[in-house]
């Protein structure tokens, strides 16, 4: 039996040691150790070799296995069982033997650590999928693995090539814009330039696809979309045959030249959205005209303003019976707040609709509504409803929405304060990306 106070049982031969030893760093695919060390309580040095004793010449792939030096080169690697580890590589740099070869000397390569390299390619990996996996900032992790911030980042941009595929073919795409910061004033040598803030986002937004983050360009403007689109595939851009946007007169003139074929679907909740801005405008306006000031918690027009833009068929009976308190002679002398109401509610009942003739009735009585009502944010918002009708009724009958498009937008915002706001576009575009490509993996997979 074996004496349990020594330091190492005598069946159990150094080499053997050493073996278990590159399990527990998680070595033993190419490396041996020769030796563990404790530094101090947090880092423990650990010295390996290359187990393979022989390599190829660069110069003619001949097998040599004649050492002429071991130099010893520090690594980065990951933390092992809670301690930072300090690798330390005795290298073999190897002679070639052969008469006619031109190269005399050659460093072993492993492809654990590129050549040159100064940390583990598997600590690269693990930077990489920390600071995008969890939307962590770069200083963070940088921090916990004990590397510099460029190192951390570099990882990051390195794995970040690999993770983003190129953008699968969808039949529906999705254009939206998220603000990137605020606006800023630039001195550009003697003139100012004003930054823009804006990120467009491309979107997978047809019903059987993965739904996924496609791409991301700069700015908000027609160009831009033009830009992004000529960057991709052709094949990417003949399937696209319907394109789902919001309002917005750039963007369509961005497709219409970049996708002659595809036809533009405008987003109908970003209708909706326009409908509650018009009820706002005239409750603010008719306040301010009654009182002079703008409402405050003794209105009951400004109590019930949320109650306003609820759609008519989630109101309770008490909800109800207090909307209609606030239209009486008192709270809505002109009656303009109800008529803006009616024109919200009949534009929320024209979109509901999906059937061609449903949809015509539908409009000539939001229109007629819009006349009676007699009011300029209406008629300003029936313009819009008119300038955009192809679109508008495009998007009714074939059900397509940006839905997908604004969750998107929750992801990039939320980067975008993790990294308390990005000086660089490219890397605040990479950050976006890479996060949703480690999250989705049905995305990465696709
Ligand atoms: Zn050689």
């Amino acid at each position: 039996m074996t004496d349990v106070t020594s330091p190492c049982p005598p069946e159990v031969s150094p080499a053997v040691l050493s073996d278990s030893a590159a399990v527990l760093f998680g070595l033993e695919d190419q490396f041996s150790v020769l030796d563990v060390e404790r530094v101090d309580s947090t880092i423990v040095k650990v010295v390996v070799e290359v187990t393979a004793r022989e390599g190829p010449c660069p110069g003619c792939g001949v097998l040599t296995s004649a050492v002429k030096e071991r130099p010893a080169a520090r690594l980065k690697d990951l933390p092992a069982l809670g301690q930072r580890v300090e690798l330390w590589w005795r290298k073999r740099r190897l002679l070639c033997r052969e008469k006619l070869c031109p190269r005399r000397s050659f460093t072993q390569a492993c492809e654990a650590v590129r050549p040159r390299g100064r940390i583990t390619e598997r600590l690269r990996d693990g930077l990489a999928t920390a600071i995008a996996g969890s939307n962590r900032a770069v200083s963070d992790v940088a921090a916990e693995y004990g590397v510099s911030w460029p190192t951390a980042h570099r990882a990051l941009i390195g794995s970040a090539a690999r993770w983003l595929p190129e953008p699968t073919p969808t039949t529906v795409l999705g254009i939206d814009e998220t603000r990137f910061r605020t606006v800023r004033w630039i001195l550009d040598g003697i003139t100012w330039k004003r930054s823009d803030p804006w990120l467009t986002s491309f979107v997978d937004c047809s019903a059987d696809g993965p739904g996924s983050l496609l791409g991301l360009a700069p700015g908000r403007t027609g160009g831009c979309v033009k830009e992004w689109l000529a960057a991709q595939t052709p094949q990417f851009r003949d399937a696209i045959a319907t394109v789902v946007i919001d309002p917005s007169a750039p963007y369509a003139s961005g497709i219409r030249a970049a996708l002659p074929d595809a036809v533009i679907a405008v987003d109908k909740w970003h209708l909706v959205a326009l409908a509650h801005t018009m009820v706002t405008e005239v409750r603010q306006r008719v306040t301010r005209a009654q009182l002079g000031r703008r409402g405050t918690t003794a209105d009951p027009v400004w109590v019930n303003r949320r109650m306003l833009l609820t759609g008519a068929e989630h109101l309770s009976a008490k909800q109800w019976q207090r909307l209609w308190a606030g239209f009486d002679e008192h709270n809505d002398p002109t009656q303009e707040i109800q008529a803006a109401w009616a024109v919200k509610e009949r534009l929320r009942m024209l979109l509901r609709q999906t059937e061609p003739s449903k949809i015509r009735w539908a409009l000539a009585d939001f229109y007629e509504t819009v006349i009676d009502a007699h009011l300029p944010e209406a008629t300003r918002l029936a313009g819009t409803i008119e300038r955009w009708w192809p679109a508008v009724l495009v998007a009714l009958t074939t059900g397509i929405t940006n839905a997908r498009t604004e969750g998107f937008n929750r992801i990039i915002k939320q980067t975008k304060r993790v990294g308390c706001g990005f000086r660089n576009m490219i890397n605040y575009q990479r950050r976006i990306l890479a996060h949703i490509a480690v999250t989705r993996p049905r995305w990465s997979a696709a």
